[in-house]
């Protein structure tokens, strides 16, 4: 941020001032002139640290343009400082800024304070910014597995209740897979953990391939992970299994020379209206085991 300069858009409909206020500060920000408001707001974008703006112009006056660019969320971190001559009484002003704007200044102005406003403002907008992108990157770590970037146990576990409530609201079905890794641990001690944490990554990318979109896969604990399938009844929910037990069973795991085969035992159920939560993953997790009793690599519905 230090040697990089903000970019600030000028829009005024007096080509005088849009020469001055180039000049002014241009040393300091990169800084693009326009005449119009509405060509304005086709052009703006997120890129743009500040804008500074005029009232009075013709064909959209500043204060039209400051609604429909404060409606769109895409340009709500943006500041505007009104930059006018037209007369305006204290309430006028005390609207401008319930409107959204964040500063105002008279024509005629200085420029020292014109810079010094501007610099400020962009500021604040760059570094909104920085924190609103991690809070995000902190919101993604909170909800995901960190090594397969499935969904965490807690989080998979709000997905559950969010499906059981809209499924009570239409008439639907959902299925629930639980799946683990046969004979992880000794994959982890002939291979080591690096290669362990690798099949990990590949089984869950594998399976990506296979569910839909609207599928939700999040990490139980260890080796263990669920598989929600909203909309989808046991029959189908029997054909994926099938079907991801087969892929990854095809699947060459190569480490350096090495290659791998991975089976996975699954365990295979469907949420019957009015039972809890815990009753469901129950009962997946008992047809999991069962699948393990009757050899691994296989499933059991229960
Ligand atoms: P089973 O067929 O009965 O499931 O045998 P298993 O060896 O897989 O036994 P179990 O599921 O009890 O063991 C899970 C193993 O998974 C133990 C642990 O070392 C390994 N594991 C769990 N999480 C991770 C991980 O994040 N990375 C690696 N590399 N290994 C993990
Ligand atoms: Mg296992």
């Amino acid at each position: 941020m230090a040697n990089k300069k903000s970019n600030v858009i000028v829009i005024d409909d007096s080509e005088p001032i849009l020469f001055l206020l180039d000049n002014i500060l241009s040393p300091y920000f990169n800084v693009k002139t326009i005449n119009n408001a509405k060509k304005a707001l086709e052009i703006i974008d997120a890129s743009y640290d500040l804008i500074i703006i005029d009232l009075m112009m013709p064909e959209m006056n500043g204060i039209e343009f400051i609604k429909i660019l404060r409606n769109k969320n895409e340009f709500n971190y943006i500041p505007i400082i009104v930059l006018t001559a037209k007369y305006n009484t204290e309430e006028d002003v005390a609207k401008l800024f319930d409107m959204g704007v964040n500063d105002y200044i008279s024509k005629p102005f200085f420029s020292a304070e014109l810079i010094a406003r501007s610099k400020t403002h962009s500021k604040i907008k760059i570094l909104t910014e920085r924190l609103m992108e991690a809070n995000k990157q902190l919101q993604y770590t909170a909800t995901h597995d960190e090594l397969t970037k499935v969904f965490n146990r807690n989080t998979i576990f709000d997905f559950l209740e969010n499906e059981i409530v809209r499924l009570k609201r239409r008439e639907s079905s959902l299925s629930l897979l639980m799946f683990d890794i046969d004979h992880f641990k000794k994959a982890n001690d002939t291979y080591g953990h690096l290669v362990g944490d690798q099949i990990l990554y590949k089984i869950i990318k594998i399976i990506r391939k296979i569910v839909r979109e609207s599928d939700l896969i999040g990490r139980f604990g260890g080796d263990e992970f669920i598989i929600i399938l909203p909309d989808t009844d046991i029959e189908e929910a029997k054909e994926i299994t099938e079907r991801l037990l087969s892929k990854i069973r095809k699947e060459r795991f190569k480490f350096r020379d090495k290659s791998i085969t991975i089976t996975i035992s699954m365990g295979v159920t469907k949420y019957i209206k009015n039972e809890t939560i815990t009753k469901l993953t129950e009962r997946v997790d008992e047809a999991l085991y069962e699948a393990k009793y009757n050899g691994r690599d296989c499933f059991v519905v229960k």
